[in-house]
């Protein structure tokens, strides 16, 4: 499905909301629905157990949002945390100019896919790479293409804002919204979200929403392992809200002004980073496709130009339905952090090595990976329209969101064959009271049973159980799975077994 269904379907299902659509939205801010909300929980659920249960050597963290303001700066947050805006006189819209000359590569791309696709048609051993390498129109763009994304990371590493500009008029960018040539110059804005403290005015009250949850972590590294007598190398994680003044437009939830993290810090000896590094990145693409994010769909990106806090990065990358995007960030941030922190606040941040009989500073490997874009990645990738037979034989079309069900919002939906027969709504309220203490589960006696089967589709319900007449006679039930549509009986005593073993989370360990 393309992504403007899939943001329709969205709202349609009561999964994602505009922020305060009423009053025509906020940009880049949005609201999860009832559908929504048990995913995302889901999706926490599985990381948490996965990061944090599984792991005896890792332990959770909820540290509040709001920090003293020197964290920011020892974090190199106040003076380093800026994206380059550029306005258009004639319009007024505000850019990012690294994605405004990012879009321009990705046209002159898209180019050569079109050329590379009529040319797949054309014949039948079709050759790709040597296509790619031989073709001259081709080769022209690839060489515009390679050195326009080598200045842009020269600018942006040097921060050269002059060049930025001067990029965007070479390349005669335009304004999507009016079309016009006319741009201010190039600045830098910080990302971070102030505001005050009600008993300090000025500078001094100033607070910041956090950007990012790893701060916390690393404020709290002694507290954490003092208090569980943690020994290197061991992990601090923590699920929780950031916060970033995002520039953009028609993202959906990618890229938003109020998201969620999940973030493990993982303390080591220096010297054993890159031994961390190849490990977490295996287990973390494990992760990725132990819930059903299918291989090809995800690739690693290693970062060209590191963040200054870091020696090694790679990103995970999926393919979102607006192409292959950062999902996941993995990094090497050797003891930048640590040591900021130890400098500003004038507090020692050591490990006490029993081994070594030493105090050191450890390194850090994070993992750090956005719960809405995980989100976005699963209903993207699970949702699909497809023919199946209707109840007659007949094709029929359905939009069924295949999420495995581990993490689908509702496990199984409870359903009287006919909605005024009292008989059956009673044994169907019975099993659904029965169902409801251990999972997540809908009792749904409106419409058809074939128009309730869609809707439960629609939303991901890996089972419907259906109370039929046979039912009243020895207690057994149709059990329908969502992805073959073939229909199993039985007994009601069975179901609780049968679902648990269906859609429990430690199928996934
Ligand atoms: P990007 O390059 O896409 O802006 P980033 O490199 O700044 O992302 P990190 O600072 O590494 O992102 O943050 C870790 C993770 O947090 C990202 O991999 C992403 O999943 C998520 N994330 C970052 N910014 C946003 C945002 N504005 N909205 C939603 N998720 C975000």
């Amino acid at each position: 499905m393309d992504f403007k269904q899939i943001v329709s379907h969205c709202k349609e299902y009561g999964f994602i909301f505009q922020s305060s659509e009423i009053y025509d939205g906020l940009a880049a801010t949005y609201d999860y629905g009832p559908n929504g909300v048990e995913l995302k929980n889901n999706i926490k659920q599985y990381w948490w157990k996965s990061m944090v249960q599984m792991h005896d050597n890792i332990v959770g963290l909820d540290a509040a949002i709001l920090m003293h303001p020197k964290t920011w700066k020892a974090s190199g947050h106040v003076d380093a945390f800026n994206d380059p805006l550029i306005d258009n006189k004639d319009s007024n819209k505000r850019y990012r100019a690294d994605v405004l000359i990012e879009d321009y590569i990705a046209k002159i791309e898209a180019k050569n896919k079109k050329d590379v696709d009529k040319a797949r048609k054309k014949f039948d051993d079709f050759d790709e790479k040597m296509f790619r390498e031989t073709n001259g129109r081709i080769k022209e763009r690839q060489a515009k293409i390679d050195a326009a994304a080598k200045r842009l990371a020269d600018a942006m590493t040097t921060e050269n804002m002059d060049d930025l500009k001067a990029q965007i008029e070479e390349y005669e960018i335009a304004c999507p919204v009016s079309g016009s040539k006319t741009w201010t110059e190039v600045r830098q804005f910080n990302l971070m979200f102030s505001t005050q403290l009600g008993n300090i005015a000025g500078d001094e009250g100033k607070l910041y929403l956090r950007p990012e949850t790893a701060q916390g972590i690393f404020v709290n590294f002694l507290n954490v392992q003092k208090s569980t007598r943690q020994k290197l190398p061991f992990g601090i994680a923590q699920i929780g809200k950031a916060f970033r003044n995002e520039i953009v437009a028609r993202q959906f939830i990618f890229r938003m002004k109020e998201f969620e993290q999940m973030e493990m810090q993982f303390f080591i000896q220096p010297g054993t980073e890159m031994k961390w590094f190849e490990y977490w990145k295996e287990a973390r693409m494990k992760w990725h496709q132990a819930i059903g994010s299918p291989a090809e769909k995800l690739k690693f990106h290693d970062h060209d130009n590191l963040a200054h806090y870091a020696n090694a990065a790679t990103d995970i990358e999926f393919e979102f339905p607006f192409g292959f995007k950062e999902l996941e960030g993995i990094h090497s941030r050797t003891d930048f952090d640590l040591k900021s922190h130890e400098e500003l606040s004038g507090k020692k941040l050591q490990y006490f090595d029993p081994e070594k009989n030493e105090n050191y500073v450890p390194y850090v490997l994070e993992t750090s990976i956005g719960c809405d874009r995980m989100f976005l990645s699963q209903i993207s990738n699970s949702l699909v329209e497809e023919t199946v037979p209707d109840a007659d034989g007949k094709d029929s079309t359905r939009i069924v969101m295949k999420l495995h069900p581990a993490i689908a919002p509702v496990k199984c939906a409870i359903l009287p064959l006919l909605k005024n027969k009292e008989e059956l709504t009673k044994v169907a309220k019975q099993v659904f009271d029965k169902l409801k203490l251990s999972f997540n589960c809908q009792y749904d006696d409106k419409d058809a049973i074939g128009r309730r089967y869609r809707r439960q589709d629609a939303i991901g319900t890996p089972y419907c159980i259906t109370i039929d007449f046979d039912t009243l006679e020895d207690q057994s039930v149709t059990v329908r799975d969502r992805d073959t549509l073939n229909q199993i009986r039985l007994n009601i005593d069975e179901l609780h077994t049968f679902i648990y073993a269906k859609t429990d989370m430690s199928s996934l360990f």
